[in-house]
């Protein structure tokens, strides 16, 4: 095997899946690191079920002040104990397989090869590898960062499988829960209580509206071109003979950049307080636990610019959430590139292409270069 792919081995073997702590994985990280001669500092936290996370930086210079930085996360999502080749990177057809291959581990093989193959002491702006722990489980790694901003960057090239295009925008990501009350009764005497599940009901008719209201502020680069929202789950009731006291329903939406999140959640509110209006006794409560940013760096900015060029790939849009909002926390202008294909990660028989991972440190050797030179 060559370098890059002894280097992917050496992450895919040590598990590192979100639920674990990621401090194996993050000793092998420092451990490379500090054998090409950059700094490295940890941001260690304990999980909600006291579990120890460290977010790794590693720096060209003891500085604060950052030029380019190259994002990964350590953590996987989980595999099927049966899957023999999770842990034990495989070759197959120009193709490797193992948990992490393609999300992400091997963009941060890439951005290691990149690194190991540059005359760092040429560099004249620092340049920084940051890891980071738990993005499989909502960001949380990233969120910690961009609150102790430890580090102001300016460009971000964040790590996801996008086949190597270079993404300029994403939209957000927000979840509530919404718990709507009633009072049981008999079914047999509807009028004694009040049916939380028909209440829920009628917010439900107000949210499909919502979502038809959404698609008139557009932005072009997004396929859709709005703001989408979903009620994916819905439960309530306890029996078919009792009028229920309770039903509660998820709902998700992902905002476009160029909309707070807090939008959907206003209007929301504003058909709650319709509904308890005519109905003075109408409860509902709203648990709005996430509201995470979408992010998006002018097409013209020369982050884009240049990967356009690296990879010959005009740039686009996802519609999912990525630490790219949280870089933007940090100052940053980024973009979201990496190889393999989105539609294979998270699946058993998750693999990235020989030839992409390949190319994909090229491109990052290009971008140090560029930025990182005067
Ligand atoms: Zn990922």
């Amino acid at each position: 095997m060559t370098r890059i792919k002894d280097g992917l081995a050496e992450l895919v073997r040590i598990d590192s899946v979100s639920s674990r702590s990621n401090v194996e994985i993050v000793e092998c990280l420092e451990k490379r690191c500090g054998a090409l001669g950059l700094v490295t500092r940890r941001f260690p936290y304990f999980d909600e079920n006291g579990v120890e996370k460290i977010n790794l930086i590693a720096l060209t210079k003891a500085t604060d002040e950052i030029e380019l930085a190259l994002v990964g996360h350590t953590d996987t999502v989980p595999y099927d104990p049966n899957w023999t080749e999770a842990t034990n990177l495989t070759e197959r057809d120009g193709k490797l397989y193992g948990r992490g291959s393609c999300d992400t581990k091997g963009f941060i093989a890439a951005a290691l090869t990149a690194v190991e193959t540059i005359e760092l002491s040429k560099l004249t702006k620092p340049l920084a590898l940051i890891f980071t722990a738990d993005e499989e489980i909502g960001l949380r790694g990233a969120k910690k960062l961009a609150q102790a901003k430890p580090l102001r960057v300016r460009y971000s090239i964040v790590g996801e499988p996008t086949s190597l295009k270079p993404i300029r925008a994403g939209k957000g990501y927000s979840l509530a829960e919404v718990t709507v009350r009633g009072r049981e009764a008999h079914s047999a005497y509807p009028a004694l209580g009040a049916s939380a599940i028909f209440r829920a009901s009628r917010l439900l008719k107000h949210l499909e509206s919502l979502a038809e209201q959404l698609k008139h502020d557009r932005h072009a680069a997004f396929d859709p071109p709005f703001t989408t929202l979903n009620v994916g789950l819905i439960h309530g009731g306890t029996a078919k003979n009792v009028l229920a006291g309770e039903c509660r329903f998820t709902l998700e939406w992902r905002p476009i950049p160029t909309q707070p999140s807090e939008h959907l959640i206003n209007l929301f509110k504003q058909a709650i307080d319709e509904e308890t209006s005519k109905e003075p006794d109408f409860q509902c409560e709203v648990d709005a636990s996430r509201q995470d940013t979408g992010f998006e760096t002018a097409p013209d900015s020369p982050l884009i610019k240049l990967l356009e060029n690296a990879t010959g790939l005009e740039s686009g849009t996802v519609a999912f959430g990525t630490e790219a909002a949280q870089m933007k926390t940090l100052g940053s202008e980024a973009v979201v590139i990496g190889p393999g294909d989105i539609r294979e990660a998270h699946r058993t028989g998750e693999f990235v292409p020989v030839a992409e991972l390949e190319r994909c440190a090229e491109v990052l050797r290009q971008s140090i270069k560029q930025l990182c030179s005067a």
